[in-house]
């Protein structure tokens, strides 16, 4: 996109603003973050942190390839944060599994997935027997399941604390409560940000803001192209933990972590930018989990909290330049962001050093949003 780009301004400094940020200033680029809270501590540290590339794909085509290679990506930042800053993600590779109650709701499982067989990739169907030797927890009346042993799962608030540290390292500079108004445009260009300090010159502008990307005037073509999708998140606390890796069932999902913990999720609400958990909300999680799993009856309650998911309604995400020079859109990443973040910073990287990406990017690109999507 520049070619020559020396300084980028990059609003938000979530998962998706900090990596790319990294991976700027690794490429030689004076990189400034700019969060209105503090980096990381929005959606970013709120998720669940699953690497459901293969789980959670819809079909074959360019968006899986991009989620294949960012679930491959990320064992090798978590190897890189190691190696660099000494902080462990909590990367673990112990797969997941989806569990079916009826036989249509499996046939309907085995038949969407069925595309990753004949391709040969890694995913098994289990039938009752299968499910409870793979995970012994799980409760009775489960006939049949599909296991996908690559998928994998993080520490999101450990990932982006830990991106965060190597980035400033790296030279990046965070600047912390900082609120980007609009963007800021001279001759055609992308100039910088108007924030409520002033102007913050750039040559390049990356907006990051996740949920609230919308709200910076000039960012999207459509603002409301990106809207918050809230979460609702349980922690449960057991020992020893009686999940071995990822389940989803009942409409909800479970995540163990290495020290017992169990993040049980999600709901998915367009309730505006409102903050906070509700009685209907957490009920609607517990009674997934423990349904799924009847031990998780006993286990303690140790949070839960919700923030929100940068949504668009074709549920792709919008990353790419914009029709405006120097301006780039990395935003809108859903319930994958987490899994989509190395290959994003990646994409980002690529377009403002080099002025373009190999990655096939058409289905995200942000020009889309300049008109009402199509679901
Ligand atoms: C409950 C829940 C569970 C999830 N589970 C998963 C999962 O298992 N796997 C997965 O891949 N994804 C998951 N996600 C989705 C994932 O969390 C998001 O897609 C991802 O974190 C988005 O990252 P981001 O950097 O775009 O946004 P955020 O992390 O929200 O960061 C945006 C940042 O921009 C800042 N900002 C906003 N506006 C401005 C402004 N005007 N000026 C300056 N700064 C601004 C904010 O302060 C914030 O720090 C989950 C999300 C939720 C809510």
């Amino acid at each position: 996109m520049t070619g020559r780009t020396t300084r980028v301004v990059i609003v938000g400094g979530g998962i998706i603003g900090s990596l790319t940020a990294l991976r700027l200033a690794d490429a030689g680029v004076d990189v400034l973050v700019l969060d209105r809270g503090a980096p990381g501590a929005e959606a970013s540290s709120a998720a669940a942190g699953i690497l459901a590339a293969q789980s959670e794909a819809t079909g074959p085509g360019a968006l899986f390839d991009l989620a294949f290679d960012s679930r491959a990506l990320h064992a090798e930042l978590a190897d890189e944060l190691r190696g660099r800053i000494g902080v462990d993600a909590g990367f673990e590779r112990r797969g997941v599994l989806e569990a079916a109650r009826t036989e249509a709701e499996a046939d309907a499982l085995i038949a969407k997935n069925a595309w990753q067989r004949e391709r040969a990739l890694p995913v098994e169907v289990l039938d009752a027997r299968g499910l409870r030797q793979r995970e012994p927890g799980l409760a009775a009346g489960f006939v049949r399941g599909l296991w996908f042993p690559d998928d994998a799962a993080v520490d999101p608030a450990r990932l982006v604390t830990g991106i965060v540290q190597a980035a400033a390292r790296a030279g990046v500079q965070f600047r912390s409560g900082v609120t980007a108004r609009r963007v800021t445009v001279r001759g055609g260009r992308a100039r910088g940000v108007e924030t409520d300090e002033g102007l913050l010159e750039g040559d390049a502008v990356v907006i990051a803001a996740g949920a609230w990307s919308g709200l910076v005037d000039g960012a999207l073509g459509d603002p409301a192209s990106v809207r918050p999708a809230r979460g609702q998140i349980v922690e449960l606390t057991t020992c020893p933990s009686p999940l071995r890796g990822v389940v989803f069932a009942h409409g909800g999902y479970l995540v163990p972590r290495a020290d017992g913990r169990v993040i049980a999720g999600s709901t998915l609400e367009f309730v505006g930018y409102r903050r906070g958990v509700t009685a209907d909300g957490i009920a609607k999680v517990l009674s997934a989990a423990t349904r799924t799993v009847p031990s998780l009856g006993e286990a303690a309650i140790a949070r839960t909290w919700s923030n929100f998911r940068p949504y668009t309604d074709d549920r792709v995400a919008l990353v790419g330049p914009r029709d405006i020079e120097g301006l780039v859109i990395a935003t809108g990443h859903h319930r994958s962001g987490i899994l989509l973040a190395p290959v994003t910073a990646e994409i980002v990287r690529d377009l403002v050093v080099r002025g373009h990406t190999r990655r096939a990017i058409g289905a995200l690109s942000p020009l889309r949003a300049t008109a009402p999507l199509t679901p």
